[in-house]
């Protein structure tokens, strides 16, 4: 039965009407009732048995006799204070170290004393405790979550402590899941909880803040102290975490801030170190993978923030052009291919390079709906250039998202067979990077891309370490040299050799070579020298519009003899 004090305090005031003793026996609440001097007039078994004893060894005593000596440090103190003397009323909880319980004390000032009743929170103020670290905890990692971290900052801030906040971005974690599955991911994540957890001292702490994204707090005297700890904390997430004998290799970028200087509340230390971390994640190379907050980070990212905004507005393509620039023969001087390559007409900024605004497409996701607007451009361009008659491929450039596309070969085959194109027509240029990088779905994609005869080129060849056998594999036409090997002709390093290299390589496994960004006569005279095929570059022409693509086409000698581009 649980008490209401009303009922007690009635029958108290009243001494009648109500049978104190009657309503008393049931209860399961200890109730005491003390007089102006604290000394107990009246209290029910339920009191006398928690404290191990019998109620004539209470009645007519003061706490002080029948507690503990440690009375006064009591909740029973407090809650007896409160009534007795302020004469307020007060519901408290509290730990006993008599009961070893954790108890909820009512007590009301009543006339001529106070009456109290106490009963068993311990179940409820556990269930609240594990709640509370629920929702501050990790359930993967056993971390502070980013609630936890915010409880962190806040502390420090309050108590004024400079300190370094640093988020660490995983690299490529997605990747880790898809290829190895969720659950490796969940231990990679677990592994490197646990290496950063061990080395944290002091108050430095460790969360996990999203996915993947862990946190580290580490307070110093100076930025340069706090920076100095936390890269030597980062040098234990560069030994490979391994699973069941399999080796996966981890890059972490970091963006850190500095309280106070970068702020004190916590969204905006949050919003400024995620700053940081994505410009880690954008420039920073292994050898530095911190990158402190500036504010020019800001500024960069509300104009990323429009120009997303642009972007989004236009990928029907409606501001997109596609430029072509020539690939000419090195012994005949006839054009023999054209590549295709995209600006964005912007109405306010101009025309935009794919440097400024391809990166941020591929951020938000982007790519497949821009290459499906290339695609079907470049499509209609060919059909344009054979009806002036040209018989010389249009390059294109995919992203690597257009070869892990499986429906991709199949919307060409249709589109190309609409406008009554031979595949022949259309060459893909993928970069020899982005090949590699998912060498099984590239083999399958161009496999399908090859058997319906579109020509296929690697693109920046020389930069992306593909090895012979893979190369054997690919099914393609052309390797393009990277234009930093092109540059370097000039110069009085490797460069030579290596483009001689990739010429005899491609020559022998067949291949046709284009050498792009030449810019002077002399580099244009050496690739002729080391028997490249054809050449691309601002030597020959920058890229262009159709118009004058068509006119700078027919102003060079027609294609004779045996070319390897003719088709
Ligand atoms: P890329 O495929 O290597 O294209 C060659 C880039 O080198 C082009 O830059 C071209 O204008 C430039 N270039 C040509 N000759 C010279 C030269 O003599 N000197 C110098 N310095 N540069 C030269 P652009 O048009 O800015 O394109 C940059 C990159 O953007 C391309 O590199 C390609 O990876 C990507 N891209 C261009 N168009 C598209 C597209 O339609 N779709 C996709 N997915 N990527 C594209
Ligand atoms: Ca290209
Ligand atoms: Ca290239």
């Amino acid at each position: 039965m649980k008490l209401d004090p009303n009922d007690l305090l009635l029958a108290l005031e009243t001494g009648g009407g109500l049978n104190l003793e009657t309503l008393l026996n049931d209860a399961s609440e200890a109730v005491v009732f003390v007089d102006g001097d604290w000394i107990a007039r009246y209290c029910n078994a339920t009191f006398a048995s928690n404290l191990g004893l019998a109620p004539n060894q209470i009645i007519g005593r003061t706490p002080f006799e029948y507690t503990p000596t440690d009375f006064k440090r009591s909740i029973f103190y407090d809650a007896c204070y409160k009534c007795v003397v302020e004469r307020q009323a007060t519901s408290q909880v509290g730990f006993s170290t008599v009961l070893n319980r954790w108890l909820m004390i009512r007590a009301y000032p009543v006339r001529g004393g106070g009456l109290l009743l106490a009963n068993d929170a311990t179940d409820s103020v556990v269930k609240a405790y594990h709640l509370a670290q629920a929702a501050v905890r990790d359930e993967l990692t056993g971390l502070g979550n980013k609630l936890a971290l915010e409880q962190r900052v806040e502390e420090m801030a309050t108590r004024m402590e400079p300190f370094t906040l640093a988020l660490l971005g995983l690299r490529r974690f997605r990747e880790i899941n898809e290829t190895h599955g969720y659950a490796t991911g969940d231990l990679v994540l677990m592994e490197l909880a646990s290496r950063l957890q061990s080395a944290t001292r002091g108050t430095e702490a460790v969360f996990r803040v999203s996915g993947d994204e862990f946190a580290l707090v580490v307070n110093g005297p100076s930025p340069e102290s706090t920076h100095e700890r936390i890269r030597l904390l980062l040098t234990l997430l560069h030994p490979p975490v391994v699973i069941e004998g399999l080796r996966i290799p981890v890059s972490v970028g970091v963006g850190t801030v500095n309280s106070p200087v970068h702020g004190d509340a916590f969204g905006l230390l949050l919003k400024r170190a995620g700053l940081a971390l994505g410009e880690a994640k954008r420039v920073a190379s292994q050898a530095l993978p911190v990158m402190p907050f500036r504010m020019d980070l800001e500024l960069a990212a509300k104009h990323r923030l429009v120009l997303e905004q642009e972007l989004r507005q236009c990928l029907d393509g409606s501001q997109f052009t596609l430029l072509l620039q020539p690939k000419v023969c090195l012994n005949t001087g006839a054009v023999v291919g054209a590549e295709a390559l995209i600006r964005w007409v912007h109405p306010k900024r101009g025309i935009l390079s794919p440097g400024a605004f391809l990166p941020l497409a591929r951020e938000i996701g982007a790519m497949r709906t821009i290459d499906a607007w290339v695609l079907r451009q470049a499509i209609s361009l060919c059909a344009q250039l054979r009806d002036f008659g040209a018989t010389f491929p249009l390059s294109i450039n995919l992203s690597a998202d257009a070869l892990g596309d499986v429906m991709l070969p199949e919307r060409l085959i249709r589109d190309l067979a609409t406008a009554g194109l031979p595949a022949s027509m259309l060459e893909i240029e993928i970069p020899e990077g982005d090949l590699m990088a998912d060498v099984q779905a590239s083999v399958r994609t161009l496999e399908a891309l090859a058997n319906m005869g579109v020509r296929l080129s690697i693109d920046d060849f020389g930069t992306g370490y593909s090895s012979f056998a893979y190369l054997a594999q690919f099914p393609v036409h052309t390797l393009k040299i990277d234009r930093s090997f092109v540059i370097g002709l000039s110069g009085s390093g490797p460069s030579r050799k290596i483009v001689k290299g990739i010429v005899r390589l491609a020559h022998s496994l067949g291949l046709d070579v284009v050498a792009e960004g030449a810019e002077d006569e002399n580099q244009l005279v050496q690739l002729q020298r080391l028997k490249c095929d054809a050449v691309q570059g601002f030597a020959v022409a920058p890229a262009m519009p159709l118009p004058q693509f068509r006119a700078f086409a027919a102003s060079r000698p027609a294609v004779a003899g045996p070319d390897p581009f003719a088709i």
